[in-house]
């Protein structure tokens, strides 16, 4: 980031107001990590970028480098994920696929993983998947990507692989010998569940299939795990989930 001007494929991820007619949005972006802009003008009406620079906005942005905050400058548009807006019951799948993004970047460095997994998952949400089972892929496969994915294949302490309970503290399955008060039992299914969704690429989850007490049982596992292991603290957007 030397030059006055720059320019970058982003994804809008969250979005506050500024003055009038203003807009601060944080954009995480292919090139240059996550970081916030003005989007001047953004809420007037006949503003050119108004009708753009919104949250769910994937394009290519030029940026001039203010003294604060970059300002948008050009705005290509490459995709909007209209869906979120046009189905009241998928926003808040939108949102927390951003919160759990924007909460799992510091911002400090580029990583295209993340731009892509979140590009991939706001995608898929257009299409027909069971909601709840790309949320827990997208979840297990940003933990994977921040270097944090559970160890789901022994005991973490002793590395046996007898009737396994599920440790937030420890980062992954314990024994019954190992387990600590705040190991939880899991079932075979929803650990096959789990290490099938880390394996899977999530444009593929669509042709997995999970009961609702395997799903039930995986999402507590996944809040429990980011809660405790992350410090990520509890999400916002995941209470507004129906699941
Ligand atoms: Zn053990």
């Amino acid at each position: 980031m030397g030059e006055r001007i720059f320019t970058a494929e982003g994804l809008i991820i969250r979005t506050r107001i500024l003055g009038e007619a203003d807009r601060i949005v944080t954009l995480l972006t292919r090139e240059e990590g996550k970081f916030e802009a003005v989007a001047r003008g953004a809420r007037k009406t006949k503003s050119k970028l108004a009708a753009g620079v919104d949250i769910f906005t994937h394009g290519r942005f030029t940026f001039h480098r203010g003294r604060t905050w970059p300002i948008i400058t050009g705005f290509d548009s490459i995709e909007r994920f209209n869906w979120f807006r046009d189905d009241p019951d998928l926003y808040p799948y939108g949102l927390y696929l951003a919160e759990l993004t924007d909460r799992f970047n510091s911002g400090e460095e580029s990583c295209p993983e993340l731009f892509q997994l979140l590009l991939d998952g706001w995608k898929l949400f257009g299409g027909n998947i069971d909601r709840a089972l790309l949320c827990r892929a997208f979840e297990l496969k940003m933990a994977n990507c921040g270097g944090y994915s559970p160890q789901l294949q022994c005991c973490t302490v002793c590395g046996c692989d007898k009737s396994p309970s599920f440790s937030p503290r420890q980062g992954g399955l314990v024994c019954s010998g190992c387990s600590g008060a705040d190991s939880v039992k899991i079932t075979a299914g929803a650990l096959a569940l789990a290490r099938h969704l880390i394996e899977t690429p999530l444009e593929q989850v669509s042709k997995l299939r999970a009961g609702p007490e395997q799903k039930k049982e995986l999402a507590g596992l996944t809040a429990s795990f980011f809660a405790y292991h992350l410090e990520l603290g509890e999400l916002k957007t995941r209470r507004l989930l129906p699941e």
